[in-house]
């Protein structure tokens, strides 16, 4: 038996969802997959609130938040780092071959505003990656009052992560101004892992269109051009996208506004019984994910016995990631979740610590 997964992704994904992916293959240069390629991409720019091009690839995140890198990096860009993912994303940069300077804030801070003004005010960087929600810290940076200060430099191509934060709450990407904004599929979206998607506003393109070796199966370049047909480069994984259609639909059935009170709620469920218990929080307020809790190992428990505890009960548990593990253990609330399972299983960890004494 599967264990049901409260681990900040993969998450559990609906079964309706589940089906949709056993639907037969098409080919992809067949006016059925266009079809399906326009009704995806035009439910997305719905979502995101944007009339940027909306690009579907075929990898996890990290495909394209190198392409990102390797299309949208001329000078040198800056990335701004508070935790292991963005972290990553400086590695990624310079493996790319690219200038880049890391900025860097203790873990589970946020990315301030300021911080991004005071960067940016150098004027070193015709770029930057930034992370609007940490998932290995808990912690959600300020994108509204980001996106602001980015306005000052209209020169400086924004690249954000929004993995596991999009579509768990209103992220208006037209009225943000992002240049390119990346999300996996695994985390707030809760499908199977394997597509990626990315926007990229004129000035990206722009930008690309002047950088050399941006490779092949990233290229935004690429992507644009056949998106213009409804298609991809490559072969896409039809599959996802199938899932992603059926996503949509469901998305909009439950109706945005709910789908984000729902995160709220759950969120809130969630740090009441951190604090009840007497466990601490990894972030402060207002830095809290409202997707993920990352909780303080306060009360000293062995998270190890815990984590194998449930495992036997049949859930799956994070004990912390990177070298905050055993020091933290993160709780997912995010994608399909509801309450109800939420509850079952914050009661399950309850019996477990009773347990372990
Ligand atoms: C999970 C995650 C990633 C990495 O995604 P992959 O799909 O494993 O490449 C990147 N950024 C954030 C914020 C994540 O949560």
């Amino acid at each position: 038996m599967a264990k049901k997964l409260f681990i900040p992704g993969p998450v559990e994904v609906h079964p309706d969802i589940l089906q949709a992916m056993a639907t037969q293959m098409i080919g992809h240069r067949m006016p059925e997959y266009a079809a399906l390629h326009g009704r995806v991409t035009t439910g997305l720019k719905k979502l995101l609130s944007t009339e940027d091009r909306v690009f579907l690839a075929t990898s996890s995140a990290f495909g394209v938040m190198e392409g990102a890198v390797r299309n949208l990096v001329s000078k040198r860009c800056v990335n701004f780092c508070n935790g292991a993912f963005s972290s990553k994303w400086h590695d990624v940069t310079l493996r790319c071959g690219k200038e880049a300077d890391a900025v860097k804030v203790e873990w589970g801070q946020p990315i301030t505003p300021e911080l991004v003004d005071e960067a940016l005010a150098t004027g070193k960087y015709d770029s930057l990656t930034l992370i609007h929600n940490e998932t290995s810290t808990g912690v959600m940076s300020p994108l509204p009052e980001i996106a602001a200060v980015l306005r000052k430099y209209p020169d400086v191509v924004s690249i954000i992560d929004t993995v596991s934060s999009m579509s768990a709450m209103p992220i208006s990407l037209g009225e943000l101004g992002i240049d390119c904004c990346i999300f996996g599929v695994q985390k707030a979206f809760a499908l199977p892992p394997g597509l990626a998607v990315f926007t990229a506003s004129e000035k990206a393109l722009a930008r690309a269109r002047t950088v050399e070796g941006r490779g092949y199966y990233f290229d935004f370049l690429e992507f644009e051009a056949n998106d213009a047909k409804n298609n991809t480069p490559s072969t896409p994984c039809i599959s996802q996208i199938y899932a992603m259609d059926k996503q949509l639909e469901r998305m909009f059935a439950e109706g945005l506004e709910q789908r984000w009170s729902r995160h709220r709620e759950m969120a809130e469920l969630v740090r009441g019984w951190v604090a009840d218990r007497g466990y601490g929080f990894f972030a402060e307020e207002p830095y809290r994910s409202v997707t993920l809790t990352c909780a303080v190992n306060s009360r000293g428990t062995d998270l190890a016995a815990l984590k194998k505890m449930l495992g036997e009960r049949g859930y799956a548990f994070d004990d912390g990631y990177g070298k905050i593990k055993g020091k933290t253990f993160r709780i997912a609330h995010m994608g399909d979740m509801q309450r109800a399972g939420l509850d079952e299983f914050l009661g399950v960890i309850d019996s477990c610590l009773a347990e372990l004494g």
